[in-house]
């Protein structure tokens, strides 16, 4: 991690209580899956109510930007930032502690100025080498909980399952296509791998023209940098559902309240239900991500 960033986190934390141990009494269980070739999948299980927010968002809703949470005149006065400016596309962020934690040292990297979610690909790839942590963007119809204040999200890469699944499989059975979908992980997901110099939107348009995915609305990307290869290592995952269709059932019993976002797809599946914490299963659990 990035020392400007580490020194965020410190100072943050020490601001007040509020700020500190965020995750303490967050229940965690593992689930490990067997894929095709023999390979694992695992998949982390966190209960975290304060999440409530985002996994029962309204999708779709427009907050008028007097009320917008993530405008600078709106956040918390304790709440601290890093500024940061890309280098190619020039938009500027704030980088934040996010205040509703799935990960230790979990940022939101909000644009200074109130505008709708959009990707670009050159900042995410800007923002993984700046901070070395994995960079990710939920679309505006697939876990952005505020879709009109354009924000990325960051975490340490080892907060990730799909992220070593991957690793293990590639001894298996060697993924070499670039970009190309990715055999085995058992979910819809295209890896891309490229390089300092490379501009990733073209790359990212280029298989959005292929998969004929008309914006990013219904996109999860996570991007972070492979210090031992030098290169970026990129996960798309073009939605086909937000919400499965066990989050509408009225069998109280039988709901699973999950709203798959990045970290869904890549392996950290967070519930603020008690219900669905203790009841799901892991087959339950494969089959929302595999069908999203
Ligand atoms: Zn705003």
């Amino acid at each position: 991690m990035n020392k400007e960033i580490e020194q965020l986190i410190k100072r943050q934390e020490a601001v007040s209580e509020e700020w500190r141990d965020k995750l303490i009494g967050v229940k965690q269980k593992q689930f490990v899956y067997t894929g095709i070739y023999g390979n694992l999948i695992h998949y982390t299980l966190q209960c975290n109510t304060e999440r409530i927010r985002s996994t029962m968002a309204k999708t779709g809703a427009v907050a008028s930007p007097d009320k917008c949470r993530l405008c600078a005149e709106n956040r918390p006065s304790d709440q601290l930032f890093v500024e940061w400016q890309a280098k190619k596309s020039g938009n500027s962020f704030d980088i934040l502690i996010n205040p509703f934690p799935i990960f230790p040292s979990h940022l939101t990297i909000v644009s200074k100025t109130h505008r709708s979610q959009t990707i670009d690909a050159r900042d995410m790839q800007e923002l993984a080498f700046y901070s070395r942590m994995a960079v990710f963007f939920n679309g505006a119809d697939c876990g952005a909980s505020i879709p009109d204040h354009m924000h990325y999200q960051a975490a340490p890469v080892e907060c990730f399952n799909i992220i070593q699944d991957v690793e293990e499989l590639n001894k298996i059975r060697a993924h070499t296509t670039n970009p190309g979908w990715l055999y085995g992980i058992e979910r819809d997901v295209i890896r891309l791998i490229t390089s300092e110099d490379d501009d990733p939107s073209s790359y990212l348009e280029h298989i959005m023209e292929v998969i004929e995915w008309k914006n990013d609305r219904m996109l999860n990307v996570l991007v972070y940098y492979d210090e031992s290869s030098s290169h970026f290592c990129w996960y798309i995952f073009p939605r086909r559902l937000f919400r499965p269709a066990c989050f509408f059932e009225e069998n109280e019993e039988k709901r699973r309240l999950v709203s798959p976002a990045t970290a869904e797809m890549c392996g950290v599946i967070v519930t603020p239900d008690i219900n669905t914490f203790e009841n799901i299963t892991r087959e339950e659990i494969h089959s929302i991500i595999y069908n999203s």
